[in-house]
């Protein structure tokens, strides 16, 4: 178990001081009065499986430092396992509980997965005092909650940001898996009603994910620095841009013969300022990634077949470019399916022809260094014409989110987490299947070619993360919840 150091950031008067947001802060201090004042002299150990990477990772700090100004004691705790065995079973835990694999769980993987929390449970119970209170986020941690009730006094909460809409067989048979440990809990949260299984329906919260507007991923860039960021990448070749060499070396992209390398001193590509699409995610077979790379390649070859070489139209889908964007494996421990899903796509890309491949960036981000890796994906989808999440199944999308506080118009599939984030035709396109390269590839050319629906779309789904997605509506919920569960 390891505490997680949490590094200055925003204060609650930077957000003050961004115009649009100002109500907000006042609204949220105005709310949270009496919930802080209730859980004086108590710490909230907040525990999860990884300090990098991901939608808790990566909301965590911005949380803690705003409740710490508000003179909140909260602490990260992120538990540690050296046994592969242990991440394969809770990879195959959380595919489960969006409804894919084979839903199988046997007593030898109850006793990894216990084994490994017992290991993390020492060090838990040297810093949790009684009184105190526990968040364990996600499967992973789930049955230390039992462990440390046998020797402290505290309310433990469990935050799943997973789901699936409907029950399935596989489904039903994860929740058995995990309904010995539930009991030890003293109330759940997840991302949305639908979410919720039956048995856990009664202690239940909803609390949709937020950004934080000012983190490094979503505070307004300087323009050189975002060209230079997008010239690092491979995604535009401004010779101006090179003067920001800070950024070399910290992404790699996709060369022709499928691997990877820092794409300015090996590639010549004449990219400048082509527009792009981006899809930025964990290398997960969820994420529908191939299923974009083939609508994308559909719509390149569609119109080259049947455009009108003379059009706007076949102009701006020829010169647009297909971004997708994820972490280096090699800085990813939990995540033992994102170096094959990645393998699968970078010998997809292997095979294309060379002007295809041209128009396809396949980018590795440095997760190792979370500020770098934000400013990065800031810039590539500030710099996006759309921002896509083609996921298969999500619990809670925040790439989606990060995109519309952005101005960003989203294209975006049918699974739940999306569906509730994204209003058809009001912030951008639901493209109802995933897997259907057809209806995805026309989706893409018809966004592509109706910019002034992409900017109205844009401004709305601004307002709309503003009055519903960011982390003061979030941390008023938390707060609420705490003040509930204290003992
Ligand atoms: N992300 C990132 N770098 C990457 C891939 C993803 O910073 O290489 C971030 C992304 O911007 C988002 C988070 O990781 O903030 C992923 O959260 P999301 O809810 O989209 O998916 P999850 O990983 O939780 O399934």
């Amino acid at each position: 178990m390891q505490k997680i150091q949490v590094k200055p950031g925003a204060k609650l008067n930077d957000y003050k001081a961004y115009g649009s947001l100002y109500s907000l802060v006042l609204n949220f201090l105005e709310q949270t009065k009496d919930a802080i004042a209730s859980i004086e002299g108590k710490t909230i150990w907040m525990i999860n499986s990884t300090a990098i990477g991901g939608g808790v990772a990566e909301m965590l700090p911005s949380q803690m430092r705003i409740l710490r100004e508000l003179g909140v004691s909260i602490e990260w705790l992120v538990i540690e396992a050296k046994e592969d065995a242990f991440f394969d079973l809770t990879k195959r835990i959380h595919n489960a509980i969006h409804g894919s694999g084979d839903g199988k769980f046997t007593e030898a993987d109850r006793e990894v997965y216990e084994a490994v929390n017992k290991q993390n449970l020492t060090k838990a119970l040297e810093l949790i005092n009684d009184g105190d209170i526990v968040v364990v986020h996600d499967p992973q941690p789930m049955p230390l909650a039992a462990m440390i009730k046998k020797i402290k006094k505290v309310p433990i909460i469990w935050r799943c940001h997973i789901g699936l809409e409907e029950d399935t067989e596989v489904t039903d048979s994860v929740w058995k898996f995990l309904s010995l440990y539930t009991d030890d809990y003293d109330h759940f949260i997840f991302s949305l009603p639908a979410y919720v299984p039956k048995s856990l329906k009664s202690k239940t919260s909803i609390i949709p994910p937020a950004i934080d507007p000012l983190s490094h991923k979503n505070r307004a860039l300087q323009l050189h620095k975002s060209i230079g960021i997008l010239y690092q990448s491979g995604i535009t070749d401004d010779h101006e841009a090179i003067l920001y060499h800070r950024y070399n070396h910290l992404v790699r992209r996709i060369l022709p013969d499928g691997s990877f390398g820092p794409p300015n001193q090996t590639s010549k590509l004449n990219l400048i300022y082509r527009p792009f699409v981006t899809e930025i995610s964990r290398w997960d077979r969820l994420k529908g990634f191939k299923e974009l790379m083939d609508a994308f390649i559909k719509m390149k070859k569609d119109n080259l077949k049947h455009g009108d070489p003379e059009s706007l139209e076949y102009k701006r889908i020829k010169m647009t470019l297909l971004v997708m964007g994820g972490p280096d494996p090699a800085f990813v421990s939990d995540d033992p399916e994102g170096q094959e899903v990645l393998r699968e796509l970078t010998e997809a890309y292997q095979e294309l022809d060379r002007d295809m491949q041209n128009d396809i960036a396949i980018l590795l981000l440095p997760l190792d260094n979370p500020k770098e890796n934000a400013l990065i994906v800031n810039a590539l989808q500030r710099a996006s014409s759309i921002i896509v999440q083609n996921s298969i199944q999500e619990g809670f999308g925040l790439t989606a989110t990060e995109g519309m506080w952005k101005r960003k118009p989203l294209l975006v599939s049918a699974a739940a987490g999306l569906k509730f984030q994204v209003e058809h035709r009001k912030t951008g396109l639901i493209n109802e299947d995933p897997t259907d390269i057809e209806s995805l590839s026309k989706a893409l050319a018809y966004m592509l070619n109706h910019p002034k629906e992409r900017d109205k779309w844009g401004f709305n789904g601004q307002s709309r993360v503003i009055q519903n997605f960011t982390l003061f509506s979030q941390l008023i919920s938390w707060l609420e919840v705490f003040a509930k569960v204290k003992e």
